[in-house]
């Protein structure tokens, strides 16, 4: 393990993945760690949107559909995550938004199990999908039910015969918690319940096998580990022994076996496209689709290997230097049960994270009490985890986080 910066070097030095990072627009100085929540832009998806905005809108306006592919991009880039996340490539369709995306499968899922009313989730799940699924259940008004479990130990008991959905994310997004998605899955199935997984913060941080683990659904970001820029269409996945059978309540027109027919009824595509909706927003579509090219060269094995050698050391410095600052690890030390991210606690973390940010070391504060640091292996260095942990014992050091600037809150935290 690295003790100090030389050896951080050495290690970038042996990093096969090095080469990635010139892909990337990262200016110099800056130390981001925070691609789990926006990943950053790639310089090809500057030319490639320039070329839509160009050529394909300015020029060609709407033949383009046809002619520059962009009614076939919902499958085209699906298809690119497919390869990520162990899906077929015609499993994966790229739409709408996560939160979206999680209604339309959730509602498919209680449509399978009309005899049953309760959806289990994890209290700690990322709000959006508690949420979406309060308001399913309210808006479905047949006396479902959401019932919220502190740790997956508590599957067994929770999963009874009138559960109809378990919806769990694979990486908790606070604590970075991974699940065992195979052992979960049949868990869940044993008991005769639809499986739904987020992956809005493993798709593109580890390997993924939703064909393996036998999963029904499952949806995931496109804007964090796949860089696809802010706002980018998310992504959905269907089991193909579903996905003529199932059916979603945003019957839109792209979801339609012949949307230009334009018949007066809706004919559901036999396909994972009837689980598209309207039409797609293609600027951001293009740039997401640009941004997935770099994964072609990538083998997810070191990815992963990267990922855990990055995060073992960030904790081992911070719990070697920073020991004594009222720092304490909030993420599974285990690194086999961790997604590519690690928590401290602190009770001060919202003004010591603004202290380091001002110090251009960009991780995020979630609340109450955490500082959250993502080591996305296609561009992180060993010596940014180095220096992170020396701006933070420098931060911790000096107290400047004390200072009044650094308690001013922002809409987006
Ligand atoms: C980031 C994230 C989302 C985001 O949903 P949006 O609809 O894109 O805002 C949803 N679920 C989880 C688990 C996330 O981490």
């Amino acid at each position: 393990m690295a003790t100090d910066r030389n050896d951080a070097l050495k290690l970038d030095e042996q990093d096969g993945l090095k080469g990635l990072r010139d892909a990337f627009v990262l200016r110099d100085g800056l130390n981001y760690l925070d691609g789990n929540s926006l990943g950053p832009m790639q310089k090809c998806v500057t030319e490639r949107v320039g070329k839509c905005l160009e050529r394909e809108w300015g020029q060609d306006l709407i033949a383009s559909w046809n002619s520059a592919g962009w009614y076939r991009l919902p499958q085209t880039v699906g298809a690119k995550i497919a390869a990520l996340v162990g899906a077929g490539e015609n499993d994966v369709a790229v739409t709408d938004s996560t939160s979206v995306n999680l209604f339309k499968v959730l509602a498919a899922a209680l449509s399978m199990r009309p005899d049953r009313n309760v959806i289990v989730s994890e209290r700690s799940n990322f709000p959006t999908d508690l949420y979406i699924a309060e308001g399913l259940a309210a808006f479905a008004d047949r006396g479902h039910e959401l019932r919220l479990i502190d740790s997956t130990d508590e599957l067994e008991g929770a999963v009874d015969d009138g559960v109809a959905a378990v919806m769990l994310t694979q990486v908790n997004y606070r604590s970075g918690e991974l699940h065992d998605m195979a052992q979960v899955t049949k868990r869940v199935h044993d008991a005769g319940a639809v499986m739904i997984w987020d992956l809005a913060h493993s798709a593109g941080a580890l390997p993924v096998d939703l064909a393996a683990a036998d999963v029904d659904f499952a949806i995931g970001c496109g804007y964090k580990y796949l860089n696809g820029g802010p706002g980018a269409p998310a992504f959905v996945y269907v089991a193909p022994r579903l996905q003529d059978e199932v059916s979603q309540p945003l019957s839109g027109w792209f979801g339609h076996t012949a949307p230009f027919a334009m018949e007066p009824t809706f004919d559901a595509a036999p396909t994972i496209h009837r689980f598209l909706t309207g039409t797609p927003p293609i600027l951001s579509m293009v740039a997401l689709d640009a941004a997935l090219d770099i994964w072609k060269d990538v083998s997810l094995g070191a990815l992963r290997e990267k990922s855990v050698k990055l995060c073992e050391l960030f904790i081992s410095l911070v719990e070697e230097r920073c020991a004594g600052h009222g720092l304490s690890l909030a993420s599974p030390r285990d690194a086999s049960k961790r997604g590519s991210q690690v928590c401290f606690a602190h009770e001060n973390a919202y003004p010591i994270m603004q202290a380091l940010i001002a110090r251009d070391v960009i991780g995020d504060f979630r609340a109450p009490d955490i500082l959250r640091f993502g080591f996305a292996p296609l561009y992180v260095r060993f010596v940014d985890v180095y220096d992170a942990v020396d701006q933070l014992l420098r931060v911790l050091q000096t107290e400047e986080w004390k200072q009044d600037r650094f308690m001013v809150k922002g809409a987006v935290t």
